[in-house]
């Protein structure tokens, strides 16, 4: 069954989106030099948002210029100055906060419930701890006088979009680096709306640029000789094409790419508790999240009181308009993620392992999933092995805790891991012998602007947030390499 779909209007009303957006370059909005054009489309009603100018070769150079002009004077400032314009931003996106979650949902798909009280809130935190170092990086152990980079060449995905720039243009402002920023083909108004933000805030010309456009800008980007240090987040396969293109230069690179992650739950888990985390772990932001606990691991003990639970959980998700307050799940991010998301379930479903969803009204209009779960999914399934990036929850089992370490280690990611269980010694045991960057127990996908994320393995290196993002962007401060972050 299907039901129209129509975009809530006092909602959609809250944020102005202009019918065509330029390139913000050196402090003014411009369109492609060759005028070339996309479309942004909202994934829920496949309705156009905007036409956004397609950055060439030529206007990528002429951002990273004006980002190096920029550089002279910003890197100059004293660290009190730089941190009253991220103060002033943090402030503004707080005050536009209400805009940006619409927009943000409108663009993604994602529902307005995360982007007004997960997405807003931690960029605006993000920006907030990031002015509070401004000041502080003589007196944070790396050396007297902390030298910035230089320009910063910065690529996002879809997935969070405002949230992945504050993540990396903060960090980048508070140590003196400016900034170019790529946002994702199929998101990318809120970049464009914090470029108006960097205004209203006073910004100084040319310290924040962003470019619009898809894979080759981003190409362009880091590739460019101008550019000192090339920060990325997205997927495996272009992180690594990134990391060969960079080889050789004088660049600093740090990567965050995609996820397996094991959710372990053990048999003295209380249960409700556990299936709150299980389904916010994978079916927040529709599961298009890195960190995503995509494969459920249970003590073979529980499995079956522990999946009544879940089942019972996730017939009560509600899947539809992203705008509506009650929605749990929005729309897939573009055709292609759903048509990604559609192959590797069939993948899962033919290979032997047992698909169920709840009975779920889709809408006609748009890109959706129904929450789905598998079981008896073994090692080999392409849906225990590969990132599926939506709402698609693999369920395996294990008798022991190395059992459960080694099932959870077999996967050549290492992002994230979720620990289910009473005792306090057994998650202490099982953290050191998981290989991921980021461990919860009895609890997932929290987040925190000071605690350092990041991966193992093909998860990539370096890390952002804490005092670890700054190193990132500090000349001689410790390089990010994988064998540093195997050692973390
Ligand atoms: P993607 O790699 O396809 O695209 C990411 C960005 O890179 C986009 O802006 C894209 O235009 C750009 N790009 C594409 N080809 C490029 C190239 N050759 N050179 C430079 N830039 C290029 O990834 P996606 O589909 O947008 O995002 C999903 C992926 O991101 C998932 O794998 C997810 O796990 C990962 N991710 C990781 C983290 C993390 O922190 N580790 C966070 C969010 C998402």
């Amino acid at each position: 069954p299907v039901f129209e779909y129509a975009p809530a209007p006092e909602s959609r009303a809250v944020v102005d989106i202009a019918p065509s957006y330029g390139l913000f370059i050196d402090g003014e909005f411009g369109e492609a030099g060759d005028g070339k054009v996309f479309k942004t489309l909202s994934p829920s009603s496949e309705e156009v948002l905007s036409e956004v100018a397609q950055a060439g070769a030529e206007d990528v150079d002429r951002a990273v210029k004006a980002a190096r002009k920029a550089f002279a004077t910003w890197s100059a400032l004293p660290g009190s100055e730089r941190a009253k314009y991220l103060f002033r931003i943090a402030r503004i996106i707080q005050e536009r906060s209400r805009e940006l979650a619409v927009l943000e949902s409108l663009d993604n798909g994602k529902p307005i419930r995360e982007s007004r009280d997960a997405d807003l809130p931690l960029v605006a935190a993000h920006f907030f701890y990031y002015a509070g170092w401004a000041d502080k990086l003589a007196y944070a152990g790396y050396g007297p006088d902390p030298r910035p980079l230089g320009v910063a060449g910065q690529v996002i995905p879809w997935n969070f979009p405002l949230l992945m720039l504050a993540w990396k243009v903060a960090p980048a402002l508070a140590t003196g680096n400016t900034v170019v920023l790529k946002p994702a083909e199929t998101t990318p108004l809120s970049a464009l709306f914090f470029a108006d933000i960097c205004r209203q805030a006073g910004l100084p010309k040319g310290v924040v640029n962003i470019v619009t456009g898809d894979g080759s800008t981003g190409a362009e980007l880091v590739a460019h000789p101008g550019v000192d240090k090339v920060a990325f987040t997205g997927s495996t396969e272009v992180g690594k094409a990134i990391a060969r293109s960079v080889a050789g230069t004088r660049k600093k690179v740090t990567l965050e790419l995609g996820g397996k992650a094991a959710n372990i739950v053990f048999d003295d888990a209380p249960i409700d508790q556990a299936v709150e985390g299980i389904i916010g772990g994978i079916f927040f932001n529709q599961g298009h999240v890195c960190c995503a606990g995509s494969r459920l691991l249970v003590q073979e003990s529980v499995q079956e009181e522990l999946l009544d639970a879940l089942k019972r959980r996730m017939r009560t998700l509600r899947v539809g308009d992203p705008l509506d307050k009650n929605t749990d799940i929005g729309a897939i991010n573009s055709a292609e993620q759903l048509a990604r998301i559609r192959a590797l379930a069939d993948a899962g479903e033919a290979e032997g392992a047992e698909r169920w969803a709840p009975e779920c009204e889709l809408p006609s209009h748009g890109y959706w999933f129904a929450p789905t779960l598998f079981t008896g999914v073994t090692q080999a399934h392409r849906i225990a092995r590969e990132e599926i990036f939506g709402p698609v929850l693999s369920v395996l089992t294990f008798r022991t805790p190395d059992e459960a370490v080694a099932k959870a280690n077999n996967t050549p990611y290492g992002l994230s891991a979720g620990i289910w269980t009473e005792k306090g010694s057994r998650i202490l045991a099982m953290a050191n012998k998981l290989r991921a960057g980021v461990i919860w127990s009895n609890t997932f996908n929290k987040f925190d602007p000071a605690s350092p994320f990041g991966g193992y393995k093909e998860s990539g290196y370096g890390r952002e947030g804490g005092r670890h993002g700054l190193e990132a962007y500090l000349a001689g401060a410790a390089e990010p390499t994988s064998e540093r972050s195997e050692r973390e």
